[in-house]
């Protein structure tokens, strides 16, 4: 078996466990393969061993990588920052966003999503736990903005998407993701009929699931330790 077998299956048995524990059934929770600085033949040799779904955060990097990889029937999520003068490219090439945080970038990424394309699908990126220059919309404004975007045409609103800091312990990271869960079952309560609650990466991924995690998003436990400069 590849590497990459092997790390996957070791994810997926993670996840299994994680769920087991929790009281929950396997097939709640979806692994989203974070591929951002591994080249093309990295994500088809993943897709080779089953794996469909694949996050990325720098746009000009992922566009490549997609476009390389067009023949391959992949999943591609974005869950890096979209400034505004990368809402084209995000609309026109990913399946999904994760990082939706002002009505001004929905209100792009509607408008410019091609005709011909089904919606695309969005998350709305909640900050439980950072300063107001942490990307993420506040917890107490995250159900005004869930509203509006759920209303753009050509999107589609899914969930609540977080990335809280490392914790020191299982607990301390159960308890800032129940703050995020909060928030998700807020839209909910109001009728929103959401899916998704994409939290928990391969440091936190079992405490993700312990609080009701429904997409972990994972990359170094797949692919191994990154060098970060983005290309
Ligand atoms: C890089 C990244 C991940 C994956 O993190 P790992 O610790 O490598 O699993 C998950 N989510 C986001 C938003 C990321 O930027």
């Amino acid at each position: 078996m590849t590497t990459i077998q092997v790390n996957l299956q070791n994810v997926l048995a993670r996840v299994t466990a994680a769920c087991r524990v929790a009281g929950r059934d396997d097939n709640e929770v979806t692994l989203l393969a974070v591929s951002k600085t591994f080249d093309p033949d990295v994500v088809a040799a993943a897709h080779a061993a089953g794996q469909t779904a694949f996050g990325e955060n720098y746009i000009q990097e992922a566009v490549q990588k997609i476009t390389q990889l067009q023949h391959l029937p992949l999943e591609w999520h974005c869950i890096g920052p979209v400034q505004s003068n990368k809402t084209r490219l995000v609309a026109q090439h990913f399946d999904w966003v994760h990082t939706v945080d002002r009505l001004k970038t929905a209100q792009r990424l509607s408008e410019q999503r091609p005709a011909g394309l089904p919606a695309l699908q969005v998350c709305i990126q909640v900050n439980v736990d950072g300063g107001a220059s942490k990307s993420g919309v506040p917890a107490q404004d995250a159900l005004a903005l869930a509203q509006q975007v759920a209303a753009l045409p050509n999107l589609r609103l899914r969930g609540v998407m977080s990335i809280p800091e490392p914790a020191p312990d299982f607990a301390t990271a159960c308890a800032v993701f129940a703050r995020v869960k909060a928030v998700f079952d807020a839209m909910n309560a109001q009728g929103m009929a959401l899916d998704t609650l994409s939290m928990g990466m391969s440091a936190d991924l079992e405490a993700a699931i312990h609080s009701g995690s429904t997409m972990v998003r994972v990359g170094t436990a797949i692919f191994g330790r990154r060098d970060y400069q983005p290309r």
